[in-house]
């Protein structure tokens, strides 16, 4: 059995990540989602928030597991007995940091392989943070993201006005 992890911020998890996790669920007999607990970038959503947001959103995936986490993605990695490192690739930046990043984790934890999957056309420039903006500008998101996450974007741009 081949366990994968799909570790990220996921601040909110878009359409781009659960295209992402959909496909990567059909590879592998097991997925876990892992929502890094602390990211070197500002949050808008706590990590609670992240894990409920994304545990709606994948529901439908019965190999599909939501879990918080810190410290390094490889201790969590074999701590999960995982084999795989699913991530998701957009543009050549993705790349570069990607590549990085699994050279880092092959030095800590040889044992663990890293997946990309290329991100589908339609949502090759959605990233989270350039979504957060255009809702705080007023911005239709609908397209891009579950109903429930526009419907926790709007609530929390909504209250930051107040
Ligand atoms: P991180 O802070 O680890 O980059 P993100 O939540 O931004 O976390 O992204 C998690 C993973 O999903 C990364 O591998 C990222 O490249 C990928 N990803 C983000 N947006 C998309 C998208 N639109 N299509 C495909 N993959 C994506």
């Amino acid at each position: 059995m081949t366990t994968a992890i799909y570790p990220g911020s996921f601040d909110p998890v878009t359409n781009g990540h659960l295209d992402i996790a959909h496909r990567a669920a059909a590879l592998f007999d097991e997925l876990i989602i892992c929502v890094y607990d602390i990211p070197q970038k500002s949050l808008l959503f706590s990590t609670e928030e992240r894990v409920d947001l994304m545990k709606k959103a994948v529901t439908d995936l019965p190999n599909v597991q939501v879990e918080p986490y810190s410290g390094l993605t490889v201790s969590f990695a074999r701590r999960k007995k995982a084999k795989v490192i699913v991530r998701g690739l957009r543009m050549s930046s993705d790349f570069e940091r990607e590549f990085e990043m699994a050279l880092m984790n092959k030095k800590l934890e040889p044992g663990v392989e890293l997946v990309c999957l290329m991100t589908s056309l339609e949502f090759q420039f959605l990233s989270a943070t350039l979504l957060k903006e255009a809702c705080q500008l007023g911005g239709d998101i609908t397209n891009l993201v579950p109903p429930h996450v526009a419907a926790a974007l709007e609530e929390k741009f909504r209250s930051a006005k107040k």
